[in-house]
């Protein structure tokens, strides 16, 4: 048993709180390697950004989940020597599907975790949360759940039909299950092609898809119903243009790839939602960056040489996220 305190964490309690009075969004960002998470702590540490390192069930697959933790402590000391005395960091598993595995995460040192149970029927999505809420509480770690089915494909999440949060079902869910905070569906979905071109119009003078927005009457509903209680949207990358540019023309494929806007993520940002779930806008970034320094410097053969400009664009984007989206900069100095 590690305690996530001992190893210099934080859970989301306090984060969440001052979030949803500051009418500003906490960045999630998913993280399986290195050169992704030096660039998530480089962009907190430089912002004084409150920020939520995830790992899901794949990360834990692809890079060891031990190895993970590990990383994990080691960015908590990386933030520190950067400068940032007190480093507001969580340690979260996005998409916990089982009570063995939200119980594995807790005892290993992690200060969040998502139990997802948002594709049983409605009761036991509620016994399931309970269950993992009353261990986790017991070492004061914070529980995501989920109410709602997202669209795409995340790792190994995809459902082929998404449905909205239903907000007549919302206050009997928190209550019943206790859960920290609750990721809601409102038409976000996960992956790079977020919408299929029949959803979307297109704009005629670009010929870019444009997807439909968000349902923030269900948003406003669900508030109205949950005063003051912490919302987290899954699945909200933009979808950069200019990295789908930048992999098309270096060689990529990514026909109408599509995302969320952000001036709609920027709108959410300042309601109950205080958690902003970002994974596939750093997969471009990087994919992008790799691409064409390969393509400009075909003799390029040491990782370093590649992978290094691919950690400068993730941080740009992720101070981008952070500055001009989410509104989370200096709120943890
Ligand atoms: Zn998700």
């Amino acid at each position: 048993m590690v305690s996530y305190k001992e190893i210099g964490l934080v859970n989301t309690r306090e984060m969440f709180d001052k979030a949803v009075k500051g009418g500003y969004a906490i960045p999630a960002f998913n993280f399986n390697n290195m050169e992704q998470l030096q660039a998530i702590i480089m962009a907190a540490a430089e912002l004084k950004s409150p920020v939520i390192l995830q790992i899901s069930k794949g990360a834990r697959n692809y890079a060891n989940a031990i190895l993970l933790r590990y990383m994990a402590e080691g960015a908590v000391q990386f933030a520190k020597s950067l400068g940032w005395e007190n480093p507001q960091i969580v340690l979260h598993l996005d998409h916990g599907d089982s009570f063995e595995l939200c119980k594995d995460c807790v005892d290993k040192g992690f200060s969040s975790v998502m139990i997802d149970g948002s594709a049983l029927p409605y009761d036991e999505n509620v016994a399931l949360t309970k269950k993992v809420v009353e261990y986790a509480h017991k070492y004061d770690v914070t529980v995501e759940a989920e109410l709602g089915v997202l669209a795409g494909v995340e790792d190994e999440v995809s459902a082929e039909e998404s449905h909205y949060t239903r907000p007549e079902e919302v206050i009997d869910f928190t209550s019943k299950t206790g859960c920290d905070s609750l990721a809601i569906s409102i038409g976000t979905s996960h992956g790079a092609y977020k919408f299929k071109p029949e959803q979307c119009t297109r704009d005629p003078k670009t010929g870019r898809l444009v997807p439909p927005p968000l349902a923030f009457d269900v948003l406003h509903e669900i508030e109205k119903k949950l005063p003051g209680f912490p919302i987290v949207l899954h699945g909200s990358s933009s979808v950069p243009q200019e990295y789908v540019d930048t992999i098309n023309s270096f060689g990529g494929r990514l026909p109408d790839a599509v995302g969320i806007p952000e001036e709609q993520l920027r709108e959410a940002s300042k309601s109950a939602v205080c958690k902003i779930n970002i994974d596939s806008d750093s997969r471009l970034a990087m994919t992008a960056a790799v691409r064409q320094y390969l393509s400009e410097h075909p003799d390029a053969f040491d990782p370093r040489k590649y992978l290094g400009p691919a950690r400068e664009e993730m941080k740009k984007l992720y101070m981008h996220k952070i500055t001009d989206v989410l509104g989370s900069d200096g709120k943890a100095e």
